[in-house]
């Protein structure tokens, strides 16, 4: 495979779209980045305008990063949900309803598209799309492949003897362990419709029409449940799972100024506390946090969010703190309110554990440094996600802290939960195991990078029928 910046008509020409929110569009930054070292020309395809700040400035840093890769700014029509509802999904929708005035712009990309990369909220409107371009979509999947397993069971858990038996705690998924109802995100099981469940519900009807579904995972993490898929357990209609994760960072550093006092810190010393980029705790919660953290007596960098959308995340740091907190742990941590790095934090040697909502890619980021992690999911796919984290070995979940908001964690419990996760050697080790693994599947030749390898080889075979 050589690097090539110059494209040919008889190249491969893979558009990748991701939808709204930094969880979706890193996977797709990343995956494009790592297209760059084959003879491949490849389009990035983002929903215009953005809803974060993130966003737009990672996508900005991004094109700069890489001018060999095409940019198509994809204006959609703005939507009023008639119902209030999560803004990115309400973006996610917005943009499938816009995706009638796609095939005009790429049906004229040169060379020819032969693959669509799409997210997995975008496939039912995309295929046809690509269908009537004769080209295959892969969907490249932004949660683990036990939460797929749940959503390839989606039309059960409407079942009335899932959401209406209380008794009936759990839901059997074919060839894999039970996953218990406490798991599923409550709008799943919620009548009336949610955005994010009427998107998935739509889509996962669609996954048995793609070429393959990308996976941001490895083997060694998901193994069994990667299996389970690919022979044809879980869901026989579906095609091909493919693990190319982690899907590796590609070095973008946007004004990260939490670095210069992690460098100062003793090795294994921090504890690195993140949400992710759309996840707000109640102010009750980040006093507790605050609280806890200062008790389980360890070093710490906290990256504190107000807001779900960071453009509306106004207030100053002393106004969710009190300042006697900021005083006190003046020396041993730093709170950081804005977008810091964390593909760097987490490969800083001082970084010794990771409090985390476990998003799928602070999970997979984790994991390709061996960081072990205290699993705090809030909503979402992150207690099935975590879950997979207390399986691997990469971390532990106190399960009783239940869904985010549903009740106040106190100081104690979260210091105690601390303090195991930075002292406790045992558990040190098997993270620096799964950390092992996972730089295993990236290297040349290994797992993930022969999975990408070979879907790009189908590429070009089809190029040259
Ligand atoms: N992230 C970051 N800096 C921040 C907050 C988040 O670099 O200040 C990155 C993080 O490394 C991850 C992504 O944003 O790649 C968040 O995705 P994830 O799936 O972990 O959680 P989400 O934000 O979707 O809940």
């Amino acid at each position: 495979m050589s690097s090539s910046s110059s494209s040919s008509s008889s190249q491969p020409h893979i558009a990748l779209f991701p939808t709204a929110g930094m969880g979706h569009l890193t996977p797709f930054l990343r995956v494009a980045a790592m297209l760059t070292s084959y003879d491949v020309t490849v389009t990035l395809i983002t929903a215009q305008p953005t809803l974060s700040a993130a966003e737009s400035n990672t996508i900005a840093s991004f094109f700069a990063i890489y001018p060999q890769i095409k940019r198509l700014d994809f204006h959609i029509i703005p939507f009023n949900s008639p119902t209030p509802d999560d803004p990115f999904f309400i973006h996610w929708e917005a943009t499938n309803r816009s995706l009638h005035l796609l095939h005009p712009l790429i049906s004229s990309l040169s060379p020819p598209l032969t693959a669509i990369f799409s997210d997995f909220a975008l496939a039912t409107n995309i295929i046809p799309i690509a269908d009537r371009l004769q080209i295959p979509t892969f969907i490249l999947l932004t949660t683990s492949a036990r939460f797929l397993s749940l959503m390839a069971n989606y039309p059960f858990l409407t079942s009335p003897e899932i959401s209406n038996n209380e008794a009936k705690n759990y839901i059997r998924i074919p060839g894999l362990t039970d996953i218990p109802k406490s798991s599923i995100p409550p709008p799943l099981l919620r009548p009336g419709k949610s955005l994010f469940t009427s998107t998935l519900a739509s889509n996962i009807v669609s996954f048995s029409k793609v070429k393959g579904i990308l996976l941001n995972s490895f083997e060694y993490f998901e193994s069994e449940t990667i299996t389970a898929f690919n022979i044809g357990e879980v869901q026989s209609s579906f095609p091909p799972i493919l693990p190319i994760g982690p899907i590796a960072p590609y070095g973008l550093v946007q004004g990260d100024h939490s670095l210069p006092w992690l460098n100062e810190q003793p090795a294994k010393s921090v504890v690195y506390i993140s949400f992710g980029s759309r996840t707000a705790m109640s102010k009750d919660q980040i006093r507790a946090l605050g609280d806890g953290l200062d008790r389980s007596g360890h070093r710490f960098l906290w990256i504190l969010k107000g807001n779900k959308v960071d453009k509306e995340d106004k207030e100053g740091l002393e106004e969710l703190l009190s300042d006697s907190f900021l005083e006190r742990t003046k020396n041993k941590g730093l709170v950081v309110k804005g977008w810091v790095s964390q593909e760097d934090i987490l490969q800083n040697p001082a970084v010794g554990g990771f409090v985390s909502h476990c998003g799928w890619n602070s999970v997979m980021e984790a994991a390709l440094h061996g960081v072990p992690m205290l699993a705090w999911p809030l909503h979402g796919d992150q207690r099935i996600n975590a879950e997979v984290v207390e399986k691997s070995g990469l971390g532990l979940w106190e399960r009783e802290w239940g869904w985010g908001g549903e009740k106040l964690i106190n100081e104690q419990e979260i210091g105690d939960k601390v303090k195991v996760l930075m002292e406790d050697d045992i558990f040190r080790g098997k993270a620096l195991n799964v950390g092992k693994e996972a730089r295993k599947a990236v290297e040349k030749d290994g797992g993930s990078e022969k999975v990408l390898a070979q879907v790009i080889n189908s590429l070009n075979l089809k190029g040259r029928e």
